[in-house]
């Protein structure tokens, strides 16, 4: 369960201040750390309130997923997978994953995630294991017990199986009419490979996937390798940077790839590989987005964290586009709004993301609000604008039902309360602090949480500390109590 911010506290602070602000008024506090440029260090101890009393909350106390308490295990910490998958036009597949993990304790058991599929074989540190399987947990009792560095071989197979998840939304493996898309966003990535299936344990990847030649397959990270021999072509993508395992994807079927490269802000070039159903036309006018979205978002948020970008665009029927790293999915044509959101999502959820679903405002929130930004710097409706309308919301409506950081029912993992009040909920912060305190929170969060896993309580503590003042109310009001806050 999570600890709410002292609400006591917020119950004085919670009556927020009349209207009228403007977004470049100084801050009330500390507006010496409030004009902090990029890169400075934001060392003021003395105005910077006890963010540190803040009680831990979701994960870090429990060791527990606060909506999804089944998944994965803090018990060791996995540093990398490497699946090499075999995919047979009948739909079945035959695969061998690499786990390479770290325990910090000794474990005479070891559990991952795998929902279906028929375990052949379990091998840890390359002497053959026993196993057992309980709903989608795989029990793996090695030889010895393992404490440190270790190694789990699993060999496998079968029919993946689609998750479905509390909302009834499809999740994991997808099969389509020439092949399968993997999109795992929150549990899927069990259904094709064994895992410590949770968003606080990031880790690099290997995945190798056989194919019949003359089928595409995308994935994350840089291919590293496309070979055939026999009829038979193998696809490896490689992905260095840390990632969770709901943002692994691969995608079997008949594609058209395209393939240029992009400068960043810092001079880097970066491949742009992406795939395209040719049943979408070319998308060429999506394709020729990415480069100046990713430019604008570098722009707000600081350098992209990859080293690898491009979409994958296929009409699969999930009914959502999702995030993969390096590599976003869209479930048919591509429309600008969501390629900015699902790009954004790259420096939050990608890079930056939530040990604890219960924090997913953490990623939508922010993509959300990077859609008001390009919209706002291309001719359309201002973030004040996005931001009262919304506002204008009548207080019965599900918007203002939970509050974005006090789920408690998975299923509403991926609604308004999260996306837009999320948005919402920074764009209160930035009418708070001011835009340029706001504008260095939103730059540090994504440089110094790069490629961790993090939660509210960090983000707190950071603009807390940017903009000199005690947010902690303003924060109670607008993420952890349910209702529509007081005009800000
Ligand atoms: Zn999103």
């Amino acid at each position: 369960m999570r600890t709410p911010l002292r609400r006591v506290v917020a119950a004085a602070a919670g009556a927020v201040t009349a209207a009228g602000l403007s977004f470049t008024a100084a801050p009330s506090a500390g507006a010496t750390t409030a004009t902090t440029t990029a890169g400075a260090a934001i060392t003021t101890a003395g105005t910077a309130p006890a963010a540190t009393s803040h009680a831990p909350t979701g994960r870090a106390a429990s060791g527990r997923d606060s909506l999804f308490p089944g998944q994965g295990t803090d018990a060791y910490d996995v540093r990398h997978y490497d699946v090499a998958l075999d995919y047979a036009k009948a739909g079945t597949i035959s695969a061998t994953t690499t786990v390479r993990a770290t325990a910090a304790r000794p474990l005479p058991r070891i559990d991952l995630d795998l929902e279906g599929l028929t375990v052949r074989s379990v091998s840890v540190d390359g002497r053959d294991a026993t196993w057992s399987r309980t709903g989608t947990k795989l029990h793996v009792v090695p030889r010895a017990t393992v404490h440190g560095d270790f190694t789990v071989v699993v060999r496998y197979g079968g029919r993946p199986v689609t998750h479905i998840d509390p909302d009834g939304a499809k999740d994991g493996w997808v099969p389509t009419a020439d092949g399968a898309t993997v999109l795992s966003e929150p549990v899927g990535a069990q259904t094709w490979f064994p895992d410590n299936n949770t968003p606080a344990d990031k880790a690099s990847f290997r995945v190798a996937v056989t194919v019949p030649a003359g089928t595409e397959v995308a994935g994350n990270g840089v291919l590293s390798g496309e070979s055939t021999r026999a009829g038979r072509t193998t696809w490896t993508w490689v992905q260095r940077e840390p990632m969770a395992t709901y943002l692994a994807m691969i995608s079997i079927g008949q594609y058209d790839v395209y393939r240029s490269s992009l400068r960043l802000a810092d001079g880097r070039t970066i491949p742009v590989t992406s795939f395209i159903d040719p049943d979408l036309g070319s998308q060429a006018a999506a394709r020729a987005q990415i480069a100046p979205a990713v430019r604008f978002l570098e722009r707000h948020f600081g350098p992209y964290p990859f080293s690898s970008v491009g979409i994958v665009a296929s009409r699969i029927k999930v009914g959502y586009a999702l995030e993969t790293q390096t590599r976003p999915f869209f479930d048919g044509p591509v429309d600008t709004s969501t390629l900015v959101h699902e790009l954004a999502h790259q420096w939050y959820g990608d890079s930056v993301t939530p040990a604890d679903w219960g924090d997913i405002w953490l990623n939508e929130g922010f993509a959300t609000y990077a859609e008001w930004w390009w919209q706002e710097a291309h001719g359309g409706q201002t973030r004040a604008e996005a931001f009262a309308k919304a506002y204008a919301t009548a207080a019965d409506d599900e918007l203002w039902g939970p509050a974005p950081a006090d789920l408690h029912d998975p299923a509403l993992l991926f609604s308004d309360a999260v996306y837009t009040r999320g948005a919402m909920t920074l764009e209160a912060l930035r009418h708070r602090i001011g835009s340029a305190a706001f504008d260095e929170v939103l730059q540090r969060w994504a440089t110094t949480k790069e490629y961790r896993s993090t939660d509210t309580d960090a983000f707190v503590a950071l603009a807390e500390r940017v903009s000199g003042q005690r947010l902690d109310g303003f924060f109670d009001t607008w993420l952890y109590t349910p209702g529509k806050p007081a005009r800000p």
